[in-house]
């Protein structure tokens, strides 16, 4: 199953993304986390787009499509794939078009209000990826699943989450109807906990 997940920033792509990769098999391809790798690695890829992500910018399109058409052809997404945080903009699905069939596109929907929450208390491991919200750390300053750091991401700051929010909305909210003329849109509400978004987003994919 090839399959998208379509969402603001804080919605929960990556949480159920990883939560999906674990029970199908399947990689999670998440762009954030390519640019972010290649950030700290200070890849040429990384050094060019650090300034868009630390203010919340889209990177170039030509720059994006280009690393998710190579991570397409290796031999792990041969049985399926879920891209997370791609396509962002209706030039990046244009092209994602002409190099790779997919099967569902997840709307993950929720309110500004429940986003903002979200995003100013996440903490991230950088080393592997894992995502937590500080009400439910108790204090801890580690990573459960790999002893890592936590960090808050730069771009988790008050300022950059609004301007992230108004890129969505400008940018990326147009691809709910690209997609639904498409015929391949379902959309999940994902206000409730992690454990109930998650049902209703293995419901919308018939997996329950
Ligand atoms: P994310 O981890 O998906 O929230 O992405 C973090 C940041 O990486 C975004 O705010 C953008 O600066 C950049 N980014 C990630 N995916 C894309 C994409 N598909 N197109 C352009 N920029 C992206």
């Amino acid at each position: 199953m090839n399959l998208i997940f379509l969402g603001p920033p804080g919605a929960g792509k990556g949480t159920h993304a990883q939560l999906l990769m674990r029970d199908l098999g399947i990689p999670q391809i998440s762009t954030g986390d390519m640019l972010r790798q290649a950030m700290k690695d200070g890849t040429p890829l990384g050094l060019s787009a650090k300034a868009y992500v630390e203010k919340g910018e889209l990177v170039p399109d030509e720059v994006v499509i280009g690393i998710v058409k190579e991570r397409l052809q290796a031999p792990d997404c041969q049985k399926g794939y879920i891209l997370d945080g791609f396509p962002r903009t209706v030039k990046q699905a244009e092209a994602l078009a002409q190099f790779a069939k997919i099967d569902v596109v997840l709307n993950l929907a929720l309110s500004d209000e429940i986003i903002i929450n979200r995003l100013s208390g996440r903490r991230v491991c950088l080393k592997c990826g894992a995502t937590y919200h500080i009400s439910a750390l108790n204090g801890r300053e580690d990573c459960e699943k790999c002893g890592d750091k936590l960090v808050q991401r730069k771009d988790d700051s008050a300022e950059t989450i609004q301007n992230r929010l108004n890129v969505y909305a400008a940018q990326t909210a147009p691809l709910i109807d690209y997609y639904q003329e498409k015929g391949l849109l379902r959309t999940v509400k994902c206000e409730s906990t992690v454990e109930e978004n998650y049902r209703a987003v293995r419901r919308a994919l018939e997996l329950a």
